[in-house]
């Protein structure tokens, strides 16, 4: 989408709904993201309508071979970099990365990122975009006088990012008592916290499409074919799954249940009517994805970093930067906003801040 930045970047979708539309959708979002970021990296997307779901290791291989075999040659650590996304992730990327060093005969480790760390990969990048998310919501919080604390969450998806969430919402105190998946919700009072969190991977890692199986094992209340937008006993709403989750209808729950956050996470979990909607509820604090799911990107740019410099930081090293990109993002679209006079309007800041980077620096460079 624009190099101005920076190489090409942006995540592969491996999916069955994958399409050239969505494509275009993800890759226009994620140029403004990476310029949040302040990392010098350009935007992009890419994938396919091929779905890893249900098939074997060595199909998936395949897969990720023939199609490397094809985008190795539009693809470089100066030229793009793609990485995951939905249907990607550690796995998909080492085979498409292998296929990648196999081709061009060099270790060039900054061509992909997500990869393994014992491929070069960066330490802490599967639960950056849920740590990222959980910082971020830190910041909204913060400015409204509260604390993560004690504050509790329902989100749908529990995916690598939702479980990110989990993790970090568990480890600052605070508890994610609703959960979705495609089969239905979990209600679960005490929060997704310790060997629940072990549980959750391994149901995952069985059945991608049924989260019921959490709800029989700790005994707790699984709802079939809803989605939890609309309960009450919440802070916190946070989409976490895939683009257009939250519609007219959900929105209209969420609006009549009295809780103020509204945070995305997912690429775009809501249909525009349904975001003005709730943009437009007195009271109401709506947060946009591409501000909020920035910290994957970025711990893939700093994984850039690291493979440029051959060296692999720590994970302390690692969380302290993802931790001030996204002080950094929330500071910087609430301050566009303002200096527009739109007041704490998240959605419009990050769309502010991350346009006038792009376009400072396509301006800078001139008519190319
Ligand atoms: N797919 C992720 C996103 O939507 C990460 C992209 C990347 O790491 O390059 O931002």
């Amino acid at each position: 989408y624009n190099a101005a930045l920076g190489p090409y970047k942006g995540g592969l979708r491996f999916a069955s709904n994958v399409n050239l539309s969505i494509i275009k959708f993800l890759g226009f979002e994620q140029t403004f993201k990476d310029a949040l970021t302040c990392l010098p990296i350009g935007g992009a997307k890419g994938g396919s309508d091929f779905s890893p779901i249900g098939r074997s290791d060595g199909e998936v291989m395949r897969f990720c071979q023939a199609f490397m075999t094809e985008f190795h040659r539009h693809i470089g650590q100066d030229i793009d970099c793609p990485a995951g996304d939905v249907g990607v992730g550690g796995r998909e990327v080492g085979y498409l990365y292998g296929q990648y060093r196999r081709i061009v005969g060099a270790a060039e480790f900054g061509a992909m990122s997500g990869k393994a760390v014992c491929t070069g990969g960066s330490i802490l990048r599967p639960e950056a975009t849920g740590f990222g998310a959980v910082y971020y919501l830190r910041e909204v919080l913060k400015h409204d006088g509260k604390e993560v604390k004690g504050i509790r969450v329902a989100m749908s998806g529990y995916g690598n990012v939702g479980w990110g969430i989990m993790k970090k919402a568990a480890e600052l105190g605070a508890k994610v008592t609703y959960f979705a998946g495609p089969d239905g919700y979990i209600h679960d009072p005490d929060g997704v916290t310790g060997e629940k969190l072990d549980y959750i991977l391994e149901m995952r890692a069985k059945d991608p499409m049924h989260c019921k199986p959490y709800a029989d094992k700790f005994g707790c209340e699984f709802v079939a074919g809803e989605k939890c937008w609309g309960v009450k006993d919440v802070d916190v709403y946070m989409p976490a799954a895939m683009q257009n989750d939250v519609k007219m209808e959900s929105a209209e729950k969420i609006a009549a249940s009295g809780v103020k956050y509204y945070i995305e996470v997912a690429n775009m979990p809501t249909t525009n009517d349904a975001l003005y909607f709730m943009m437009d509820q007195p009271g109401m604090i709506v947060a946009p994805s591409k501000a909020v799911n920035a910290g994957g990107v970025a711990v893939s740019g700093l994984e850039m970093s690291q493979n440029a410099e051959r060296l692999a930081w720590t994970a302390e090293e690692v969380d302290a930067k993802l931790r001030h990109i996204m002080v950094n993002i929330h500071k910087a679209s609430m301050e566009a906003a303002e200096e527009c006079g739109l007041g704490y309007n998240l959605v419009a800041g990050a769309n502010i801040a991350g346009f006038k980077k792009v376009a400072d620096a396509m301006m800078a460079q001139g008519i190319v």
